[in-house]
């Protein structure tokens, strides 16, 4: 008999039909009005895609503070898509902070992806947070509640927080921002899916309901996102590295490997009974397109 493709398979299964996958998007604010063309031309095909919601950063040191509010306002203005702003505590204090998610209120912006952030000498560097300002995410969670009635996302870590000392540190603090008001939890990135698989016997283990959603990161450029997965702690498998040996002057090539790993990942973790991601965009729709249109979703 004839092997059907995976996504053939997938999508014939009665025991799949009718379940239809909930994406979420992250994007981060464009520095330049060629990158916030690309940017809003990305964010309009994929909102045909019907996603939960879609995802704003706030740069290192909240130094996007401007442009992740302006994003963020007028996604929620001008689009159907509901919005949500990422914030962080570094080097703020609890007011100024407290006003950022009053702005967030007033522009109409009800989620919000609650960060620490890192620390502000860089990764690797000892986080000092500031002062007067939340200590970490589960204070800026328990901050978040009493200013209004947010839908509040926070971060977990399939291969462990860089700076957690263990399982177990880095378990109880995921635990603490749920408890403190968190509605779900965003994966960083991660490249194995028994990586999540583990994690996620660890979340139940420790009681955790809340959704934790894959975080997946299409691999647009692998020379960046290698080097940048690296520097957040995500291990890039040596199998991995080799699919894009000697492929920098390659592009299409490069483009065609990266979409058959995002379909592998993808359909791994669906046949595992994920049914809702967080994307990764970097501000491009192609291969989120792509791999919507094998999973039979809607044609982008
Ligand atoms: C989905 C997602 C989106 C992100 N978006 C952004 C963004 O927009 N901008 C940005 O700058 N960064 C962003 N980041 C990166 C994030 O800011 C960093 O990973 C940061 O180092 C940790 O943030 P956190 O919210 O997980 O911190 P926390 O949950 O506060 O944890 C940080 C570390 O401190 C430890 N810790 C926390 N509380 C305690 C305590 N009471 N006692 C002892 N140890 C404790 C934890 O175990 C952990 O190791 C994002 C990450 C993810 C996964």
């Amino acid at each position: 008999m004839q092997q059907l493709p995976f996504s053939a398979q997938l999508n014939r299964d009665p025991a799949h039909r009718g379940d239809k996958l909930k994406f979420s998007f992250e994007f981060f604010p464009p520095k330049t009005a060629v990158m916030e063309g690309r940017f809003w031309g990305a964010l309009h095909r994929l909102a045909r895609l019907e996603p939960e919601f879609a995802s704003v950063t706030y740069g290192a040191g909240g130094s996007t503070r401007e442009r992740t509010m302006r994003i963020a306002s007028r996604i929620t203005e001008e689009t159907n898509i509901p919005t949500a702003a990422h914030i962080t505590c570094v080097g703020a204090t609890r007011d100024e902070v407290n006003k950022v998610i009053e702005g967030f209120a007033e522009a109409g912006i009800k989620r919000v992806v609650a960060l620490r952030g890192d620390p502000q000498g860089g990764i690797g560097t000892k986080y000092e947070p500031h002062p007067d300002g939340y200590a970490n995410a589960a204070e800026l969670v328990a901050g978040i509640r009493k200013i209004g009635d947010f839908d509040i996302s926070v971060a977990a870590y399939p291969e462990k927080h860089p700076e957690s000392p263990d399982w177990d540190a880095d378990i109880d603090n995921l635990k603490r921002k749920i408890d403190a008001g968190a509605n779900r939890a965003i994966t960083q990135m991660f490249f194995d899916n028994d990586d999540y698989w583990r994690f996620m016997e660890r979340v139940e283990k420790a009681g955790i309901t809340a959704p934790v959603i894959p975080g997946v990161q299409p691999i647009h450029n692998y020379k960046q996102i290698s080097s940048f997965a690296g520097s957040c702690g995500a291990r890039v498998p040596d199998w991995l590295a080799k699919c894009f040996d000697d492929l920098d002057e390659e592009p299409e090539i490069h483009s065609l490997v990266a979409s058959a790993l995002a379909v592998e990942q993808v359909i791994g973790l669906i046949n595992g009974g994920v049914r809702a991601f967080h994307f990764y965009t970097l501000n491009r729709a192609d291969l989120v397109v792509a791999l919507s249109r094998v999973l039979g979703q809607v044609r982008v």
